[in-house]
């Protein structure tokens, strides 16, 4: 009996220390990506509901590596945080971000929408992101550029967090609550924050039309921004039918696979720039 305990544990260690390495090579590798353009952002676009104009895009973030092919934002960046890389790639994300709107806008204003880049609880820790955010977009029209934050951002550091989104909200930068509806902040919170939109958690947009419970949660949101003065943004639209229902309860802009998907710089300006 004993011997097969420790048999067992052997096989758990080596397998946990090949984990280990497994892991410890990800990591390197994206060290190496954000250093060397290793990462590319991708941008997906907004439309109002009612006019169907491009209102704005989200950038978000893609690693194709050689060895690890195309891991999801939601591992690396949970890395990144885990092994202290979100800084040099968050650094990075407002970096291209800026650097691409320059681009688009060099010599006229083609993209005339705000284009929001995310932010993770971990960016918020500390004024760093902030000042690194207003330093490097200084030379870009603050009503340009847009922030999307989680609840638990709020929930997290609720004075710190209140005092840096009002330094973006005075300057005239978009502050987006992110996954709306899936966080339980609180109502008193949620009034006394600079905010501009809130986004419709996609998990409640999927089931809009199905579900009769998850409509009223939608409408409600829909409600509670109105009265807040606040923009709706409704996430992970992808049919019709969403979409009409969502035009129904009053909500403003969508953004989701019904639309566009989100694809690259080059792609972006053939579908919705030219
Ligand atoms: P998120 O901010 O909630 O982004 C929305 C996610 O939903 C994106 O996944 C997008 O591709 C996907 N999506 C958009 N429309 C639809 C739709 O109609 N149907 C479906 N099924 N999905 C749709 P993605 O790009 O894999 O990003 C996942 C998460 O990774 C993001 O969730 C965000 O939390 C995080 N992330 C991505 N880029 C960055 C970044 O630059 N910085 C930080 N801190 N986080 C990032
Ligand atoms: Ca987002
Ligand atoms: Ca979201
Ligand atoms: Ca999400």
């Amino acid at each position: 009996h004993a011997k097969r305990v420790s048999t067992r544990s052997r096989i758990y260690d080596a397998s946990m220390g090949e984990f280990l390495q497994q892991k410890q090579s990800k990591i390197e590798r994206l060290g190496q990506a954000i250093r060397n353009e290793g990462l590319a952002l991708y941008y997906q676009p907004q439309f109002d509901l009612y006019t169907g104009e491009l209102i704005g895009a989200e950038a978000l973030c893609r690693w194709d590596d050689e060895v690890w092919g195309q891991v999801s934002p939601v591992e690396f960046i949970a890395l990144a945080e885990e092994r202290g890389l979100i800084r040099e790639l968050g650094d990075w994300v407002v970096r291209n971000a800026s650097a691409q709107l320059r681009e688009w806008n060099k010599d006229k204003d083609r993209f005339t929408g705000v284009l929001s880049i995310n932010v993770s609880a971990q960016q918020f820790d500390s004024p760093y992101l902030v000042d690194y955010f207003l330093n490097s977009t200084k030379d870009i029209p603050t009503e340009r550029l847009g922030i999307e934050i989680t609840e638990s951002i709020m929930m997290r550091y609720p004075e710190q967090a209140m005092k840096l989104l009002a330094r973006l909200r005075e300057r005239g930068y978009s502050i987006s609550i992110d996954d709306f509806g899936t966080g339980f902040s609180s109502l008193s919170y949620l009034s006394r924050f600079p905010l501009s939109a809130l986004k419709i958690d996609r998990s409640f947009v999927s089931a809009i039309t199905t579900d009769k419970h998850n409509m009223s949660i939608v409408s409600t949101i829909i409600a509670m921004a109105k009265n807040l003065k606040m923009n709706v943004v409704a996430e992970g639209v992808e049919t019709e039918e969403q979409a009409e229902l969502l035009r129904n309860l009053g909500c403003h802009s969508v953004q989701g696979y019904l639309y566009g998907k989100p694809v690259s710089a080059r792609e972006f300006e053939q579908a919705w720039l030219s």
